[in-house]
């Protein structure tokens, strides 16, 4: 059985001490593909630089919306300049983050547009960070731009009518350690899925899933994650990991 964790950060600095070790533990314990996700110029630059490192690895580049503080949009030139590399399959993850930052909705959504306009110039998909800011993140997708290549909705939220019209404008939903918490409830939101679309991921070091919640997350608790949704979807976890490998690399592009 292989697992494709279709989002990680490896360029986090809780992988200073091992990274490498864990990296190759990771591979040995079936998770033979990973995309390591940037979220602002320097962990974009190094997700390139890790990835360049490991054939199994692909790298995401892009400025989420928590990291636009004091950034100018000529930044973003440097994330086209990044996205030139054989190994970046998406831009992201960039999106909008009302919980963390309200202050600055505005410039949130510029730097979420014209990051959209970045992947569809370069052909890429986007990996979507969207936290308490539903409504106009569907709003932008459905009325300013929606990128032809489409994208992830990241980390899902359990909210089953975002995903409802997550789907309608055909984007894969990606879930993760949170579905297994004790207190989620994620049966219904799972359910809106169709297997086409649906993607298991980490966001390691964070989200660990049950039952290793205070440990810091690596790739391989990504097969709890697909327990879970094989569970819900009544299917077995040989099939899960398949359908979720061969949706990965449909939307990151990957032969
Ligand atoms: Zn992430």
């Amino acid at each position: 059985m292989q697992f494709f964790d279709s989002h990680a950060h490896y360029n986090d600095e809780k992988f200073e001490e091992d990274r490498e070790a864990v990296i190759k533990q990771i591979y040995k314990e079936d998770v033979t593909k990973t995309t390591c996700v940037g979220y602002n110029i320097k962990s974009s630059e190094f997700a390139v630089e890790i990835a360049s490192q490991y054939d199994f690895m692909y790298a995401t580049v892009g400025i989420s919306p928590n990291d636009i503080t004091d950034l100018q949009m000529g930044e973003i030139d440097k994330i086209r300049n990044l996205a030139q590399n054989d190994k970046v399959v998406a831009i992201g993850e960039i999106g909008l983050d009302y919980y963390w930052n309200k202050e600055n909705k505005n410039t949130q959504q510029d730097f979420f547009i014209k990051q959209m306009e970045l992947a569809d110039e370069l052909n890429l998909p986007i990996v979507i960070h969207c936290r308490d800011a539903v409504m106009d993140t569907l709003e932008i997708l459905k009325h300013k731009i929606n990128p032809k290549k489409r994208g992830i909705f990241h980390c899902c939220m359990l909210n089953p009518e975002l995903i409802k019209e997550a789907v309608k404008l055909e984007f894969y939903i990606s879930f993760s350690g949170n579905i297994t918490f004790k207190s989620a409830k994620p049966k219904e939101a799972i359910n809106e899925v169709p297997l086409n679309k649906i993607l298991i991921e980490t966001d390691s070091p964070y989200l660990t899933p049950e039952p290793f919640r205070k440990a810091r997350n690596d790739s391989r608790n990504v097969k709890l994650v697909a327990q879970k949704i094989a569970e819900i979807k009544g299917l077995k976890l040989e099939e899960i990991a398949e359908i979720t490998y061969e949706n990965a690399k449909n939307i990151y592009g990957i032969a």
